[in-house]
Protein backbone atom coordinates (compact mmCIF):
# COMPACT_ATOMS: atom_id res chain seq x y z
CA UNK A 1 0.00 0.00 0.00
CA UNK A 2 1.09 3.46 -0.87
CA UNK A 3 1.32 5.73 2.16
CA UNK A 4 3.41 8.75 1.85
CA UNK A 5 5.05 10.64 4.25
CA UNK A 6 4.29 14.53 5.68
CA UNK A 7 6.35 16.44 7.94
CA UNK A 8 6.77 19.60 8.99
CA UNK A 9 9.96 21.13 9.72
CA UNK A 10 10.30 24.58 11.44
CA UNK A 11 12.98 27.11 12.08
CA UNK A 12 13.88 29.98 13.70
CA UNK A 13 13.23 28.81 17.27
CA UNK A 14 15.54 31.05 19.84
CA UNK A 15 16.31 33.79 18.08
CA UNK A 16 14.55 36.89 18.66
CA UNK A 17 13.84 39.08 15.70
CA UNK A 18 11.64 41.83 17.06
CA UNK A 19 10.99 42.04 20.47
CA UNK A 20 6.97 42.59 21.57
CA UNK A 21 6.08 46.15 22.73
CA UNK A 22 8.98 47.53 20.67
CA UNK A 23 6.57 49.35 17.65
CA UNK A 24 5.85 52.38 20.60
CA UNK A 25 9.29 53.40 20.27
CA UNK A 26 11.13 52.78 17.07
CA UNK A 27 9.36 53.27 13.57
CA UNK A 28 9.57 50.64 10.91
CA UNK A 29 8.01 49.51 7.92
CA UNK A 30 5.59 46.25 8.00
CA UNK A 31 7.03 44.31 5.04
CA UNK A 32 6.13 41.14 5.62
CA UNK A 33 4.73 39.08 7.73
CA UNK A 34 7.85 38.60 9.68
CA UNK A 35 8.20 41.94 10.67
CA UNK A 36 4.78 42.36 11.88
CA UNK A 37 4.47 38.90 13.95
CA UNK A 38 7.64 37.59 14.75
CA UNK A 39 9.32 37.56 17.73
CA UNK A 40 11.22 35.15 20.91
CA UNK A 41 8.98 32.74 21.59
CA UNK A 42 7.68 32.66 24.79
CA UNK A 43 7.03 29.72 27.41
CA UNK A 44 2.95 30.03 26.83
CA UNK A 45 3.81 29.56 22.85
CA UNK A 46 5.81 26.22 23.36
CA UNK A 47 3.00 25.05 25.74
CA UNK A 48 0.54 25.67 22.78
CA UNK A 49 2.11 24.27 19.89
CA UNK A 50 2.92 21.31 21.95
CA UNK A 51 -0.43 20.49 23.26
CA UNK A 52 -1.61 21.26 19.78
CA UNK A 53 0.38 18.85 17.82
CA UNK A 54 -0.01 16.32 20.73
CA UNK A 55 -3.46 16.83 20.76
CA UNK A 56 -3.71 16.33 16.90
CA UNK A 57 -1.55 13.25 17.26
CA UNK A 58 -4.07 11.90 19.71
CA UNK A 59 -6.96 12.59 17.91
CA UNK A 60 -6.15 11.03 14.42
CA UNK A 61 -4.10 7.81 16.07
CA UNK A 62 -0.93 8.80 14.19
CA UNK A 63 2.24 10.53 14.95
CA UNK A 64 2.81 14.08 13.86
CA UNK A 65 6.52 14.77 13.21
CA UNK A 66 6.99 18.12 13.57
CA UNK A 67 11.22 19.59 13.77
CA UNK A 68 11.84 22.33 15.70
CA UNK A 69 14.95 23.94 14.11
CA UNK A 70 16.73 25.58 16.82
CA UNK A 71 18.96 28.84 16.82
CA UNK A 72 21.47 28.57 20.28
CA UNK A 73 22.21 32.08 21.17
CA UNK A 74 22.05 35.49 20.17
CA UNK A 75 24.05 38.83 20.38
CA UNK A 76 25.62 39.80 23.53
CA UNK A 77 24.03 43.26 23.31
CA UNK A 78 26.35 45.08 26.31
CA UNK A 79 29.78 43.35 25.35
CA UNK A 80 29.16 44.12 21.62
CA UNK A 81 28.83 47.59 22.66
CA UNK A 82 32.02 47.61 25.03
CA UNK A 83 33.83 46.64 22.30
CA UNK A 84 32.63 49.33 20.17
CA UNK A 85 30.97 47.52 17.58
CA UNK A 86 34.29 45.68 16.54
CA UNK A 87 33.45 41.99 17.77
CA UNK A 88 30.38 39.36 17.48
CA UNK A 89 29.66 38.27 20.89
CA UNK A 90 26.40 35.91 21.74
CA UNK A 91 24.63 35.18 24.69
CA UNK A 92 23.35 31.42 25.12
CA UNK A 93 19.32 30.81 25.34
CA UNK A 94 19.12 31.07 29.51
CA UNK A 95 20.61 34.71 29.00
CA UNK A 96 18.53 35.51 26.08
CA UNK A 97 15.27 34.39 27.51
CA UNK A 98 16.26 36.33 30.83
CA UNK A 99 17.47 39.41 28.67
CA UNK A 100 13.80 39.48 26.86
CA UNK A 101 12.38 39.61 30.42
CA UNK A 102 10.90 35.89 30.59
CA UNK A 103 11.19 33.12 32.98
CA UNK A 104 13.91 31.32 31.54
CA UNK A 105 13.44 28.13 34.52
CA UNK A 106 9.99 27.97 33.04
CA UNK A 107 11.13 27.67 29.43
CA UNK A 108 13.30 25.68 30.10
CA UNK A 109 11.13 23.27 31.96
CA UNK A 110 9.00 23.24 28.41
CA UNK A 111 11.63 22.87 25.92
CA UNK A 112 12.76 19.43 28.38
CA UNK A 113 9.18 18.58 28.06
CA UNK A 114 9.08 18.87 24.12
CA UNK A 115 12.82 17.52 23.44
CA UNK A 116 10.99 14.19 25.19
CA UNK A 117 7.58 14.27 23.07
CA UNK A 118 7.61 11.63 20.54
CA UNK A 119 5.83 14.24 18.18
CA UNK A 120 8.82 16.61 18.19
CA UNK A 121 12.50 16.52 17.03
CA UNK A 122 15.18 19.35 18.02
CA UNK A 123 17.67 19.86 15.31
CA UNK A 124 20.15 23.25 14.90
CA UNK A 125 19.73 26.11 12.69
CA UNK A 126 22.83 28.59 13.91
CA UNK A 127 24.73 30.17 16.49
CA UNK A 128 23.14 33.67 15.95
CA UNK A 129 20.66 34.37 13.07
CA UNK A 130 22.37 37.63 12.25
CA UNK A 131 24.59 38.08 9.71
CA UNK A 132 27.12 39.61 11.88
CA UNK A 133 30.21 40.92 10.01
CA UNK A 134 27.00 42.67 7.89
CA UNK A 135 25.48 43.67 11.46
CA UNK A 136 28.59 45.34 12.99
CA UNK A 137 29.97 46.82 9.68
CA UNK A 138 26.44 48.96 9.79
CA UNK A 139 26.83 49.52 13.42
CA UNK A 140 30.42 50.69 12.85
CA UNK A 141 28.95 53.10 10.19
CA UNK A 142 26.75 54.33 12.54
CA UNK A 143 23.62 53.65 10.53
CA UNK A 144 21.01 55.22 12.23
CA UNK A 145 17.92 52.24 12.25
CA UNK A 146 20.64 49.86 13.05
CA UNK A 147 21.56 51.68 15.84
CA UNK A 148 18.05 52.27 16.86
CA UNK A 149 17.36 49.16 17.11
CA UNK A 150 20.93 47.56 18.73
CA UNK A 151 19.71 50.48 21.39
CA UNK A 152 16.22 48.58 22.41
CA UNK A 153 18.27 45.15 21.84
CA UNK A 154 17.53 44.06 18.70
CA UNK A 155 18.75 43.72 15.37
CA UNK A 156 15.69 42.42 13.25
CA UNK A 157 14.59 45.43 11.06
CA UNK A 158 14.95 45.22 7.00
CA UNK A 159 16.68 48.59 7.25
CA UNK A 160 17.53 51.24 4.57
CA UNK A 161 20.92 49.97 4.49
CA UNK A 162 20.02 46.12 4.30
CA UNK A 163 17.75 46.98 0.85
CA UNK A 164 20.77 49.15 -0.19
CA UNK A 165 23.05 46.83 0.20
CA UNK A 166 20.96 43.85 -1.43
CA UNK A 167 21.71 41.82 1.60
CA UNK A 168 19.95 40.56 4.44
CA UNK A 169 20.68 40.91 8.66
CA UNK A 170 19.10 37.29 8.57
CA UNK A 171 21.61 36.00 6.20
CA UNK A 172 24.47 34.71 8.71
CA UNK A 173 26.74 33.21 5.92
CA UNK A 174 26.19 35.51 4.01
CA UNK A 175 29.84 36.64 3.29
CA UNK A 176 33.02 34.97 2.13
CA UNK A 177 33.81 32.49 4.53
CA UNK A 178 36.09 32.74 7.32
CA UNK A 179 38.74 31.29 9.21
CA UNK A 180 36.34 31.75 12.24
CA UNK A 181 33.71 30.10 10.49
CA UNK A 182 34.25 26.60 11.98
CA UNK A 183 34.55 27.63 15.31
CA UNK A 184 31.31 29.92 15.29
CA UNK A 185 29.82 26.56 13.73
CA UNK A 186 31.35 24.24 16.40
CA UNK A 187 30.23 26.92 19.44
CA UNK A 188 26.50 26.81 17.97
CA UNK A 189 26.82 23.07 18.55
CA UNK A 190 28.02 23.32 21.85
CA UNK A 191 25.42 25.74 23.08
CA UNK A 192 22.50 23.32 22.00
CA UNK A 193 24.14 20.67 23.36
CA UNK A 194 24.91 22.77 26.81
CA UNK A 195 21.14 23.68 26.46
CA UNK A 196 18.99 20.73 25.25
CA UNK A 197 21.39 18.26 26.60
CA UNK A 198 21.41 16.27 23.02
CA UNK A 199 23.61 16.26 19.94
CA UNK A 200 21.69 17.60 16.78
CA UNK A 201 22.09 15.59 13.88
CA UNK A 202 20.22 17.75 11.49
CA UNK A 203 20.90 21.20 9.87
CA UNK A 204 18.87 24.10 8.22
CA UNK A 205 21.62 26.68 6.51
CA UNK A 206 19.76 30.34 7.65
CA UNK A 207 18.28 31.71 4.78
CA UNK A 208 19.45 28.01 2.66
CA UNK A 209 23.09 30.08 2.09
CA UNK A 210 25.66 28.00 3.35
CA UNK A 211 29.56 27.59 1.33
CA UNK A 212 29.62 24.52 -0.34
CA UNK A 213 33.86 25.26 1.27
CA UNK A 214 32.36 24.77 4.46
CA UNK A 215 30.04 21.30 4.25
CA UNK A 216 33.34 19.36 5.56
CA UNK A 217 32.44 21.28 8.86
CA UNK A 218 29.17 20.25 9.31
CA UNK A 219 29.89 16.50 8.48
CA UNK A 220 33.08 16.51 11.62
CA UNK A 221 30.30 17.93 13.89
CA UNK A 222 28.46 14.76 13.40
CA UNK A 223 25.77 16.19 11.30
CA UNK A 224 23.60 13.39 9.27
CA UNK A 225 21.51 15.23 7.55
CA UNK A 226 20.57 18.85 6.14
CA UNK A 227 17.35 20.44 5.62
CA UNK A 228 16.39 22.71 2.88
CA UNK A 229 14.85 24.04 -0.34
CA UNK A 230 15.96 22.60 -3.89
CA UNK A 231 18.33 24.98 -3.78
CA UNK A 232 21.85 25.45 -1.76
CA UNK A 233 22.31 28.91 -1.96
CA UNK A 234 26.26 30.34 -2.30
CA UNK A 235 27.34 33.70 -1.00
CA UNK A 236 27.42 37.09 -2.57
CA UNK A 237 30.53 37.45 -4.69
CA UNK A 238 31.04 40.79 -4.47
CA UNK A 239 29.06 43.97 -3.68
CA UNK A 240 29.03 44.73 -7.66
CA UNK A 241 28.55 41.39 -8.66
CA UNK A 242 24.82 40.38 -7.70
CA UNK A 243 24.39 36.83 -9.17
CA UNK A 244 24.62 34.32 -6.39
CA UNK A 245 24.92 30.64 -7.53
CA UNK A 246 22.54 28.26 -6.94
CA UNK A 247 23.19 24.50 -6.11
CA UNK A 248 20.28 22.12 -6.87
CA UNK A 249 19.58 19.75 -4.48
CA UNK A 250 17.44 16.62 -4.51
CA UNK A 251 15.92 14.47 -1.86
CA UNK A 252 17.57 11.87 -0.31
CA UNK A 253 20.94 11.85 -2.35
CA UNK A 254 24.45 13.53 -0.95
CA UNK A 255 25.16 16.53 -0.06
CA UNK A 256 26.96 18.14 -3.13
CA UNK A 257 30.82 18.83 -1.10
CA UNK A 258 30.02 15.84 1.12
CA UNK A 259 30.39 12.21 1.21
CA UNK A 260 27.92 11.45 3.92
CA UNK A 261 25.35 14.17 4.53
CA UNK A 262 21.79 13.25 3.25
CA UNK A 263 19.29 16.15 1.42
CA UNK A 264 16.42 17.01 2.67
CA UNK A 265 14.47 18.98 0.26
CA UNK A 266 11.20 20.89 1.87
CA UNK A 267 8.94 21.24 -0.98
CA UNK A 268 5.58 22.65 0.89
CA UNK A 269 5.17 26.11 1.74
CA UNK A 270 3.25 26.74 5.11
CA UNK A 271 3.52 30.02 6.93
CA UNK A 272 -0.49 30.85 7.55
CA UNK A 273 0.81 33.95 9.53
CA UNK A 274 1.11 35.64 5.70
CA UNK A 275 -2.80 35.22 5.65
CA UNK A 276 -3.10 37.30 8.26
CA UNK A 277 -0.58 39.87 7.07
CA UNK A 278 -2.19 40.03 3.60
CA UNK A 279 -5.52 40.62 5.08
CA UNK A 280 -4.28 43.30 7.54
CA UNK A 281 -2.62 44.91 4.22
CA UNK A 282 -5.81 44.55 2.28
CA UNK A 283 -4.62 42.51 -0.33
CA UNK A 284 -6.36 39.58 -1.63
CA UNK A 285 -4.45 36.01 -1.63
CA UNK A 286 -5.10 32.90 -1.53
CA UNK A 287 -4.70 31.11 1.80
CA UNK A 288 -1.96 29.18 2.48
CA UNK A 289 -3.89 25.74 3.70
CA UNK A 290 -4.60 25.96 -0.32
CA UNK A 291 -1.05 26.33 -1.69
CA UNK A 292 0.19 23.74 1.00
CA UNK A 293 -2.17 21.30 0.19
CA UNK A 294 -1.60 21.27 -3.74
CA UNK A 295 1.96 21.41 -3.17
CA UNK A 296 1.36 18.13 -0.69
CA UNK A 297 -0.72 16.51 -3.53
CA UNK A 298 1.91 16.99 -5.76
CA UNK A 299 4.64 15.75 -3.67
CA UNK A 300 2.28 12.74 -2.92
CA UNK A 301 2.09 12.38 -6.90
CA UNK A 302 5.84 12.17 -7.39
CA UNK A 303 5.96 9.89 -4.94
CA UNK A 304 7.81 12.17 -2.53
CA UNK A 305 7.89 12.78 1.21
CA UNK A 306 6.18 16.17 1.43
CA UNK A 307 7.95 18.40 3.81
CA UNK A 308 7.11 21.59 4.96
CA UNK A 309 8.66 24.34 5.48
CA UNK A 310 7.04 26.28 8.44
CA UNK A 311 8.75 29.36 10.31
CA UNK A 312 8.32 29.67 13.77
CA UNK A 313 6.24 32.99 12.99
CA UNK A 314 3.16 30.91 12.45
CA UNK A 315 3.19 29.76 16.36
CA UNK A 316 4.32 32.47 18.67
CA UNK A 317 1.52 35.21 19.86
CA UNK A 318 4.03 37.37 22.24
CA UNK A 319 2.86 40.40 19.13
CA UNK A 320 -0.61 39.67 18.27
CA UNK A 321 -2.09 36.45 20.08
CA UNK A 322 -4.32 36.60 16.87
CA UNK A 323 -1.52 35.29 14.99
CA UNK A 324 -0.15 32.50 16.87
CA UNK A 325 -4.22 31.19 17.50
CA UNK A 326 -4.63 31.70 13.66
CA UNK A 327 -1.68 29.46 12.86
CA UNK A 328 -2.24 26.81 15.21
CA UNK A 329 -6.05 26.80 13.91
CA UNK A 330 -4.48 26.30 10.40
CA UNK A 331 -1.91 23.57 11.11
CA UNK A 332 -4.73 21.44 12.83
CA UNK A 333 -6.59 21.90 9.67
CA UNK A 334 -3.70 20.88 7.58
CA UNK A 335 -3.10 18.35 9.48
CA UNK A 336 -6.79 17.01 9.47
CA UNK A 337 -7.21 17.26 5.86
CA UNK A 338 -4.39 15.08 5.26
CA UNK A 339 -5.06 12.42 7.95
CA UNK A 340 -4.91 9.23 5.72
CA UNK A 341 -1.84 9.90 3.91
CA UNK A 342 0.19 10.96 7.26
CA UNK A 343 2.74 8.92 8.49
CA UNK A 344 6.20 9.30 10.51
CA UNK A 345 9.68 10.23 8.71
CA UNK A 346 11.98 10.65 11.71
CA UNK A 347 15.45 11.93 10.96
CA UNK A 348 17.11 9.50 9.35
CA UNK A 349 19.48 8.00 11.03
CA UNK A 350 18.88 4.45 10.84
CA UNK A 351 18.68 4.72 7.14
CA UNK A 352 22.47 5.98 7.10
CA UNK A 353 23.98 2.43 6.83
CA UNK A 354 22.11 2.51 3.51
CA UNK A 355 23.61 5.14 2.08
CA UNK A 356 27.14 3.79 2.29
CA UNK A 357 25.99 0.36 0.91
CA UNK A 358 23.91 2.01 -1.58
CA UNK A 359 26.75 4.48 -2.66
CA UNK A 360 29.41 1.58 -2.84
CA UNK A 361 26.75 -0.15 -4.73
CA UNK A 362 26.10 3.38 -7.28
CA UNK A 363 22.15 2.82 -6.88
CA UNK A 364 21.11 6.24 -6.35
CA UNK A 365 20.00 6.83 -2.40
CA UNK A 366 16.36 8.04 -3.26
CA UNK A 367 15.02 5.78 -4.66
CA UNK A 368 15.35 3.67 -1.96
CA UNK A 369 14.64 6.25 -0.06
CA UNK A 370 11.34 6.67 -2.19
CA UNK A 371 10.91 2.88 -1.93
CA UNK A 372 10.82 2.67 1.77
CA UNK A 373 8.20 5.49 2.20
CA UNK A 374 5.71 3.60 0.38
CA UNK A 375 5.83 0.90 2.77
CA UNK A 376 3.00 0.68 5.04
ZN1 LIG B 1 15.84 30.97 9.79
Amino acid sequence: MNRPLIVFQSDDWGTQRIPSGIESKIQFDYLNEFLQFDTLEDKDDLDNLKWEVENIATQICKPVNFTLNIVSGNPNFSKIRANDFQKYFVQDLDQSYSYYGFNQAQIKVQWFHISNSASFDLQFHSREHVNSQLWLKALQKRDQMTEAAFDLGFWGLSTNYTRTSHKSFMATWDEKPMETDELNFKEGIKLFKDYFNIKPISFVPNNYIFPIGNIKFVEKNEIKSIQGREYLIQPQKSKFFRFRRKVPRKMGNIEIGSNSLISIVRNVQFEPSKDLFSNKHNESFTPQIDLAMNQINLAIMKGLPAVIDTHRVNYVGGRNEQNRDYGLQQLRKLVEMNRSTLMRLSNPIGLLHWVRILTNLKIKFHNILVRNMRQP
